[in-house]
């Protein structure tokens, strides 16, 4: 039996949610073009869209926000927030960003000039272990090419492994040869590796990554969405750290990196907001200075009020709690347990903030460019009011050369789990929906396009069944 890890606080506050009926969400999906994108977030009973932005703020939290000092220049606000990032990543320099992707926009760049200002760049390109949909969007922004060499064992989802979001360090070395060093922008460490599954990286493999990195005189950044949940990880699976605290972990990851990107909108509890901070290279803050103004605004907010910057220092220190980690992931990990004990197919293991359904096993009767991920979806919804995210071939989508949909490695349903939200009761109503859901999987039918956009379709497309 799943084990279940109760909630380390108490409800202070609660959000009704819609309750709906089985031909209310038939009409609801079908208005919204059989694209649960398209849906109104007020017809879902349990939404598990995405964990960005989407968690429940602590008490601390909101009386941080009534503290928030809202002004342009030097508000105590930024300070505060300045201190307790210093602390906690020991990095001297620390830019405020509106989210994630802002840090992106205002470092990519500026390392692209620094590294043509020292070295030879004819092929410019950044190496992850995997890179964010985003964070590549930014790369190519900047005139470079997004190379990941992430281990082979991430697509295997069949088979446990602890560190499943670990760089293949032969291939990042292999790739720094191919492309010539000196191209090497720079190396992006994903913690927790997100395109794999929310898969943590090993203190062992960050530390390799820094050597191979010094070795080619090549910057490194992590990009720092999930920090909390991979020094968890490290914890659990990693020997040498299991007797260490948290945020002891977290310092020890941030020795091995010069930068980091950091979208505050997931393991830092926020609901808006981000980061961009250098360890102590003073020429590379300075440039990203430069570019944060234009683009994200004044250098001490960055696009935040205040109160966003109060509620983000407290949220950063909240999010390392160990007691609260262990929920987090338990939480994650109970949900797909149990979605295993009743015969339905899962990544294995479970990351930090998602499960994955593996589609492809569950409808082996549709093929990939009818979307089964997709068409699980829609009956999710139908049968309980649940939203998913395809994570295969409709994301994915189509090679620009041939027109032809490209081929996808895997067809996932992510059920992503809002931090602090939902209830272990909520768990096992996503279960029991499921229970019903594969009773007779064979009448789940194939989807096809009515409307299909050249770029990024799937959030705006609308979709007929197959018949
Ligand atoms: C969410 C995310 C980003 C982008 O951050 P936003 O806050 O959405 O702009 C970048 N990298 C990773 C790994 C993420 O999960």
């Amino acid at each position: 039996m799943a084990k279940r890890i109760p909630e380390p606080f108490r409800i202070k506050m609660v959000e009704t949610i819609k309750q709906t009926t089985r031909e209310y969400r038939i009409r609801a999906m079908a208005e919204a073009g059989n694209n649960p994108f398209r849906l109104r977030s007020e017809d879902v009973y349990i939404d598990l869209l995405t964990d960005s932005g989407t968690g429940a703020m602590s008490d601390k939290q909101w009386a941080g926000i009534m503290l928030g000092d809202e002004a342009y220049a030097g508000s105590r606000s930024f300070y505060n927030l300045e201190s307790t990032v210093q602390k906690i990543f020991s990095y001297k320099y620390v830019l405020p960003t509106h989210q994630g992707r802002g840090a992106e926009q205002i470092l990519f760049p500026a390392l692209m000039d620094r590294r043509k200002e020292v070295k030879k760049v004819t092929n410019p390109v950044f190496i992850s272990n995997y890179h964010f949909d985003t964070t590549a969007a930014h790369v190519e922004l900047s005139g470079a090419q997004a190379v990941n060499a992430f281990s082979r064992i991430a697509v295997d989802t069949s088979t446990f492994h602890p560190f499943k979001g670990n760089f293949d360090l032969e291939k990042l070395e292999n790739s720094i040869n191919e492309y010539g060093a000196d191209n090497v922008v720079a190396i992006i460490a994903t913690i927790t590796c997100n395109s794999v599954g929310g898969q943590p990286v090993s203190l062992e493999n960050i530390k390799a990554t820094k050597q191979i990195a010094d070795k080619y005189d090549i910057p490194v950044v992590i990009d720092s969405a999930r920090y909390c949940e991979n020094a968890w990880f490290i914890k659990q699976r990693e020997d040498t750290y299991k007797e260490w605290t948290i945020p002891d972990i977290i310092k020890e990851i941030y020795k091995y990196a010069d930068i980091l990107t950091m979208s505050a909108k997931k393991d830092a509890l926020v609901n808006i907001g981000g980061l961009c901070c250098v360890k102590e290279r003073n020429d590379i803050f300075k440039a990203i200075q430069i570019r944060c103004i234009p683009f994200e605004g004044f250098v001490t907010y960055g696009g935040l009020a205040g109160r966003d910057m109060e509620a983000l220092a407290i949220g950063l220190e909240e999010g390392m709690s160990e007691e609260y980690l262990t929920y987090r992931i338990g939480q994650v990990k109970y949900l797909g347990d149990r979605l295993m004990e009743v015969g339905v197919p899962i990544q294995n293991p479970t990351g930090g903030h998602a499960v994955f359904v593996d589609a492809k096993r569950l409808l082996p009767h549709i093929p990939g460019e009818q979307f089964p991920a997709h068409a699980m979806a829609n009956q999710l919804y139908i049968e309980g009011g649940i939203r998913g995210v395809e994570i295969g071939s409709l994301l994915l989508g189509r090679d620009p050369k041939t027109g032809k949909q490209k081929n996808s490695d895997f067809e996932l349903l992510r059920l992503t789990i809002p931090r602090r939200v939902y209830t272990n009761d909520h768990m096992d109503y996503i279960v029991d929906t499921f229970v019903e859901l594969i009773k007779d999987t064979k009448k789940i039918k194939g989807m096809t396009f009515v409307y299909e956009p050249p770029i990024l379709r799937h959030f705006t497309a609308g979709f007929k069944y197959i018949d």
